[in-house]
């Protein structure tokens, strides 16, 4: 901001005051979109290398705004989280997710991605629970899908949540490993069931051996822990030969499928189990 030496008011740069002002639309438009039902979630598969069948499906938010047209979750939840609008949104995920998942076959788990922003929200086992006893779901069918950030909480409330709910029979996933804060400490202080390996290592080209070094280590670190692990972003057959051979557990991405509605799962199930 400059102050204008005619009328000693503070003026925003034009550029600032565009930047100010989208971010307050988006905000509004956001706190209708509940309401106005506007979200929707995609469902996709994750892949078990050994027995070479769909697991469960992870939940993906997506948001159709009539006037913003199709909006990545990536241009949306940051500023959710700063709003804290994302404890109403992630309690809408969870209930959805948990409903959805009821009807399918009893074998196949969902994972739903929960915010740090939401562990320091009181109601968050309140909500989980509830949102599993609401739809009937067996607990060991959901999975929460966690980064590191949440084990940044320095008073361990989160941690505490997170033994709570794992104790229920909720399984509990570290997404995105290898990438921000980690530390190979938060392996050690919480038995996460799946460890979720970034997708910028799996992808990374086959001629960097740095990225495949960290592959395998993640996977023998999740060998040695008893957790699962699972290479995310995998589009080629060459990326899944890569990472079995590396020794990860499971698999996600477009190689097995993108994204699907929930009236897709059905189909999509029956067409892999005739594989
Ligand atoms: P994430 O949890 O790491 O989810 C995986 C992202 O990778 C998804 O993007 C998925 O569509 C994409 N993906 C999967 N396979 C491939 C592949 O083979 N190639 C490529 N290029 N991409 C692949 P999406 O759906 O855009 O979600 C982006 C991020 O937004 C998620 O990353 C997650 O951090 C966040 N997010 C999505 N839904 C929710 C939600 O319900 N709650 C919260 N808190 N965050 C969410
Ligand atoms: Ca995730
Ligand atoms: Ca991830
Ligand atoms: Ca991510």
């Amino acid at each position: 901001a400059r102050q204008d030496r005619a009328t000693g008011y503070c003026v925003f740069e034009s550029g600032m005051d565009e930047t100010v002002k989208a971010r307050r639309a988006l905000e509004t438009d956001l706190r209708r979109a509940l309401a106005l039902r506007e979200f929707a979630l995609v469902y996709q598969p994750q892949f078990d290398l050994q027995t070479r069948r769909v697991t469960g499906f992870e939940a993906l938010l997506r948001w159709n705004s009539p006037t913003r047209g199709t909006v990545s979750p990536l241009d949306f939840i940051p500023l959710a989280e700063e709003t804290g609008i994302i404890n109403p949104i992630g309690e809408w995920v969870l209930r959805t997710a948990c409903r959805d998942a009821a009807n399918w076959p009893a074998d196949i788990t969902v994972a739903v991605n929960i915010s740090a922003v939401q562990f320091a929200h009181r109601t968050l086992a309140t909500t989980v629970l509830s949102a599993l006893s609401d739809s009937d779901l067996d607990p060991r069918r959901l999975e929460l899908e966690i980064t590191e950030s949440v084990m940044l909480d320095a008073r361990g409330t989160a941690l505490g949540v997170l033994q709570r709910l794992r104790g229920t029979g909720i399984r509990v996933s570290l997404d995105d490993f290898g990438t921000g804060y980690s530390s190979l400490g938060y392996l050690r202080s919480f038995p996460f069931d799946k460890i979720k390996i970034d997708q910028s290592f799996v992808r990374g080209t086959a001629e960097d051996p740095g990225n495949r070094a960290i592959v395998r280590a993640i996977a023998s670190l999740g060998q040695n822990l008893g957790m699962a692990t699972v290479a995310e972003g995998v589009e080629t057959a060459e990326h899944l030969e890569r990472v079995a051979a590396d020794g990860c557990t499971h698999v996600q991405g477009y190689l097995i499928s993108r994204p699907i509605s929930p009236e897709q799962v059905d189909g999509f199930l029956a067409a892999k189990s005739a594989e």
